[in-house]
């Protein structure tokens, strides 16, 4: 199990902006009687700060606005004040290196399953304690993973492209449960028991050298997953979308995870499969950490 962080997360100095002003952390709460945190009416986001800049700013605001519309409402912020506002907050905060926390929700004018008029609130929150998704360790030797016991939706079943809350009910009980059992995370399969994603990250797998990710239907089409297809294929190494069964890793020879938070991270066993962190692996890594302006160690 992961260990407490050294401060919780609503007991830390700094600032959090919220709704257009910037508030003291440990002032910044909500209703009980929100309606995010009854009925997931909340959509967010999750960004790395590199020497000061967001990676990728305006592609994770759109995603987030994009996500909102998803679940029929409009954040009432624009994408260049979402992106203002980022920039208030990191300088207000000091923060050069970190993770940011965009969460928009509707709020608690209304109870109920219908809240069409409740107020659409806009929080962006930072830190800098998760300088490792995973436990480094792992990380370094390659992460083990349980594959998990719930499937990710049929897009006509959740709006399985949106960053919303609803869809990580299933994550977190699937990454509590390889915890439990001492893995690393998850893989979910979809509801055709197709590859999909690991909880918070996606996958690619290595065939013949050349690179497979499932197509992104009912997993977020992440960012950084978007972004290691492109380093692939300036490296000239073919990258395939597809459906991908889940035998089909009996003969991927490297595995790895993407996402804002886990960068590239190897993978070296899934369920009965086992790999071996490989070139193609060690180059993305490196192609990464060069594109966030990282030195490869
Ligand atoms: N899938 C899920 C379920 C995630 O939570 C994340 C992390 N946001 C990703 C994939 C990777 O997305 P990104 O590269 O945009 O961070």
């Amino acid at each position: 199990m992961a260990p407490l962080p050294k401060h919780p997360f609503d007991d830390r100095d700094g600032v959090i902006w919220h709704d257009g002003r910037l508030v003291p952390w440990r002032d910044c709460t909500l209703h009980v009687l929100s309606h995010g945190l009854h009925y997931a009416s909340s959509v967010f986001e999750g960004e790395r700060v590199y020497n000061g800049t967001v990676f990728k700013l305006r592609a994770h605001t759109e995603r987030l606005q994009a996500s909102a519309a998803a679940l029929g409402f409009a954040i009432p912020f624009t994408t260049e004040q979402i992106e203002s506002a980022t920039a208030e907050l990191l300088a207000a905060n000091g923060m050069r290196e970190g993770y940011v926390r965009p969460v928009a929700w509707r709020g608690s004018e209304m109870m109920g399953v219908a809240a069409q008029s409740a107020r659409v609130h806009l929080a962006i929150a930072c830190w800098d304690d998760w300088v490792s998704y995973f436990n480094p360790q792992s990380r370094l030797r390659g992460l083990r993973l349980t594959v998990a016991p719930w499937r990710r939706p049929h897009p006509e079943t959740a709006p399985t492209r949106a960053k919303a809350a609803g869809l990580y009910m299933i994550c977190t009980l699937s990454k509590h449960q390889a915890e439990q059992e001492g893995y690393d995370d998850a893989l979910m399969l979809d509801w055709r028991e197709q590859v999909a994603e690991a909880t918070g990250a996606n996958i690619f797998m290595v065939f013949e050298g050349a690179l497979h990710t499932p197509t992104p239907e009912c997993i977020l089409n992440g960012i950084t997953r978007q972004t290691v297809i492109a380093l692939a294929q300036q490296r000239g190494i073919t990258v395939v979308e597809r459906a991908i069964a889940f035998e089909e890793l009996a003969q991927a020879s490297e595995v790895f995870l993407t996402g804002t938070a886990a960068e590239v991270t190897p993978v070296r066993e899934i369920g009965p499969y086992t790999f071996t962190p490989g070139t193609v692996t060690q180059q993305m890594i490196a192609d990464y950490d060069a594109l966030v302006g990282r030195r490869s160690s």
